[in-house]
């Protein structure tokens, strides 16, 4: 294996509790990386020899985005419906099924090209690992179709056949959980590592929601729940009793769901561009840090609610509109989202982590807010692999 130091890094985000601050950042730093791992760290003074040397010329270094909620198997285009909706019509969930029909048109080859493409548009943009669900097959042959796609892309592959009622079951809403308890679960579970549901007003509700993530449970999978997005609702509480990994969305909570997510190892990830997208009101994510709850910043890459690829965007919307601080934002869009997804080699920089990197081409984590909307990427590494 050849090694490489990272050298002259201005700033250096490990996300690591020995160094200081919330971000564990060390200044005038380097890293050393050997084959797909991060060996070293620490002041560039005291650096190791390495094979090779990179200058990252005084501009900070990041772990790579850890994007944990996205919904990248799809066909079709969604321009009408958001075009219409700036134009003063609701988002309601029944747009999903529109992304329904052209995905279950589409071949497998042209759905492998669109998860490829969003997978190098996202890793452009410094993201290094990211959850993909299925969801838009709602059909035992479509929704396992999509996980194996999925699968040949991120090991982070999301069962989400009770993302709506498939059409075909409008009049039977218990017979589609019969399907995504049963026949289709069989199908899915081999190419999945979670379970999630939409538990929602017009999606499934806290009954069905359960039904969906313990049959999920029984077969392996790890639960992860879309919870309190549009209104109040039985999700969050579902989602901490259950033990999921994490509640998506989060919204539209009550103190006793901010209490719940804070006294338990359930994440609260937060999906900015879905609100942004549909002109909605944030999620507070200062009273959920307050409280003591781990918070994550996601995508929720979809065509209908947040057609964003971008980290940089949400925490930006996040600092802006959410209550963040710069350091918090960029934390749960590294290391919140390690937690999401239980994942201890992402997310932060030390020995023995896995070699995911950006360099930004800026000083100082903080110009991810500060400089929105630009384009920061100067370098990103996966796995040792330099990639952009
Ligand atoms: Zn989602």
């Amino acid at each position: 294996m050849t090694s490489t130091l990272i050298t002259n890094i201005g700033t250096l985000v490990t996300n690591d509790p020995s160094h200081p601050g919330l971000l564990g950042t060390v200044e005038d730093a380097a890293v050393v990386i050997d084959g797909s791992v991060v060996t070293w760290t620490g002041r560039a003074a005291e650096a190791p020899a390495a094979d090779r040397r990179f200058d990252a010329d005084g501009r900070a270094l990041l772990p790579g985005f850890v994007d944990s909620h996205a919904h990248l198997v799809f066909a079709g285009d969604r321009t009408a419906e958001f075009n219409a909706r700036m134009s003063g019509q609701a988002y309601s969930a029944g747009g999903i099924r529109t992304t329904v029909a052209a995905t279950r048109a589409a071949s497998d080859e042209q759905l492998d090209a669109q998860v490829d493409r969003f997978v190098r548009e996202m890793l452009r943009q410094g993201t290094t690992t990211v959850e993909v669900k299925s969801g838009y097959g709602l059909t035992v042959e479509d929704e396992a179709r999509a996980l194996r796609i999925a699968a040949r892309h991120t090991p982070e592959t999301t069962y989400l056949g009770a993302h709506v009622v498939a059409p075909e079951y409008a009049d039977d809403p218990a017979g589609y959980v019969d399907l995504v308890t049963g026949k289709m679960l069989d199908a899915c579970a081999p190419h999945a590592r979670w379970v999630d549901v939409f538990c929602e007003r017009g999606a499934f509700d806290g009954d069905q929601a359960r039904a969906v993530l313990t049959a999920g449970i029984e077969r392996g999978l790890i639960p992860r729940v879309h919870a309190n997005q549009l209104s109040h609702g039985p999700g969050v509480q579902l989602a901490v009793e259950l033990g999921a990994a994490s509640a998506d969305h989060c919204t539209h909570l009550t103190d006793a769901d901010v209490a719940a997510l804070a006294g338990s190892g359930t994440v609260a990830t937060l999906l900015p561009g879905a609100e942004f997208s549909t002109r909605a009101d944030y999620p507070d994510a200062r009273r959920l840090l307050d409280a003591g709850a781990t918070v994550a910043l996601s995508t929720d890459c979809n065509p209908g609610s947040s057609f964003t690829s971008s980290m940089a965007f949400c925490i930006a919307v996040a600092v802006r509109e959410m209550g963040m601080t710069p350091d918090e934002a960029v934390h749960a869009a590294t290391a919140g989202g390690a937690r999401a997804l239980r994942r201890t080699d992402v997310g932060h920089i030390a020995p023995g982590a896995r070699a995911d990197l950006l360099l930004l081409d800026a000083p100082s984590p903080v110009h991810l807010a500060y400089r929105p909307g630009v384009p920061l990427t100067a370098a990103v590494w996966r796995a040792g692999i330099r990639e952009v």
